[in-house]
């Protein structure tokens, strides 16, 4: 018989009670160092005595009322998220998806207003990851995920990544703007060379396109800047936030410039959750922390840290990781043998990970991970390179 929780997802045994930090403990008392952080989104951690305070005190105050009515927190929110960024005007929502499908609607809606309505197609990318709703399976535009689902969402047009000509070529008279991660997470923690990321600006304002990116897993400080795109020095014209802004709790948003943002008029869009009191005032908890003096330098100083060490761990084992990419607390480990084999192998010595896609071993901890805990995960990853040796198994088989 079929279990009550549709089986869509391939999980672990495994299941936890309560966190602290970097660490959570299943019922049975056995300890994991959390390096994936629920997929980049438990940013500060578990049980964060800030982020929890304020949604217990909310939740106890008033939770939701809808869009029919002001919402101070997510007037708050988004006032502070405008002060920080290039945006002018904030969407928020629940989840990645949806703020990539409002992202998407506010691209068309601009061109549709400026007498432009035939320009309507995006251009993405190979290896892209943008959500699972209909239209973000065509944006995604992986095959696997869109099989079975019917006719494929138009206006979704693929070229390879970190490649100006083949963007350059794929430009027409339909093209509505570019839609790009500054950081490709579930492709295997690619990033954008920041060359690509000033050239997709340059060919947006030369044609007149809108530059549109997605910086669900690789913003709100992940990278050891608020957003990704900042290291690159361009700013985009609109672009959707989710993961990491509520610290775990499900909030989402789109952030525009006005050019974008004056279109969406009472009535073009909605959502009856997104920005709710509650969801709000963990966003604000969560800037609260990401915006205090020192943090993001903390995060990028931990990421080099752990950069150089995971180096270092590759030049060790170089029969089982081939090489260290990403940026700040977002980082991958290319394996050279399965990366799934790998992520087992940490998980029995005690530390939770994710895979991406290219055989990568996703390392994206929370942002407020310790020194202490880092180095304790780099003898987690020592330990479990040991099992994964080729060698080891040839042992093993004897
Ligand atoms: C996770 C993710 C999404 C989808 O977010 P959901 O909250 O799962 O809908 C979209 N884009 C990127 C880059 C992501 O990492």
């Amino acid at each position: 018989m079929i279990a009550a929780l549709m089986p869509n997802y391939n999980r672990a045994d495994l299941a936890f009670e309560r966190g602290e930090g970097a660490w959570l403990w299943t019922a049975d008392g056995r300890r994991f160092l959390d390096f994936g952080a629920g997929i980049a989104t438990s940013s500060l951690g578990h049980g964060h005595p800030g982020l929890t305070r304020a949604i217990a005190e909310q939740a106890a105050r008033v939770m939701h009322v809808s869009n029919l009515y002001r919402v101070p927190q997510a007037e708050e929110l988004a006032r502070r998220l405008v002060e920080a960024t290039f945006a002018d005007s904030v969407f928020f929502c629940n989840s990645g998806a949806e703020a990539n499908e409002g992202m998407v609607k506010m691209m068309r809606k601009t061109m549709s207003e400026t007498g432009r309505g035939e320009r309507y197609r995006f251009i993405c990318f190979e290896g892209a990851f943008h959500g699972r709703t209909l239209a973000m399976l065509a944006a995604t535009g992986n095959a696997k995920y869109l099989s079975g689902y019917g006719p494929e969402c138009a206006g979704f047009d693929h070229v390879p990544f970190n490649n100006l000509n083949a963007v350059r070529a794929a430009i027409t008279g339909e093209t509505a703007g570019i839609i790009v991660e500054p950081i490709q997470g579930e492709g295997g923690i690619r990033p954008a060379q920041l060359q690509f990321l000033q050239g997709l600006r340059a060919a947006c304002d030369e044609y007149g396109l809108l530059l549109g990116l997605d910086e669900i897993q690789c913003g709100m400080g992940r990278t050891g800047k608020l957003f990704a795109h900042q290291w690159a020095g361009i700013t985009p014209d609109v672009m959707s936030v989710a993961k990491g802004i509520g610290g775990g709790f499900p909030l989402g948003a789109v952030l525009a410039t006005e050019a974008v943002a004056r279109h969406m008029l009472p009535g073009t869009h909605g959502t009856t959750f997104g920005g709710n009191p509650l969801a709000c005032t963990a966003g604000n908890a969560v800037l609260d922390v990401m915006l205090a003096p020192g943090f993001l330098d903390s995060v990028a100083r931990k990421g080099q840290r752990l950069w150089d060490e995971l180096a270092a761990v590759v030049r060790e084992f170089p029969d089982v990781f081939e090489e260290v990419r990403g940026a700040g607390l977002m980082l991958g480990l290319k394996c050279a043998v399965p990366a799934g084999d790998v992520n087992n192998a940490l998980m029995a010595e005690g530390m939770l990970a994710v895979t991406a896609g290219e055989n990568v071993l996703r390392l994206v901890p929370p942002l407020v991970i310790t020194d202490e805990d880092i180095t304790q995960g780099l003898e987690i990853i020592r330990r479990a390179a040991r099992r994964c040796r080729p060698s080891a198994a040839k042992v093993a088989a004897q």
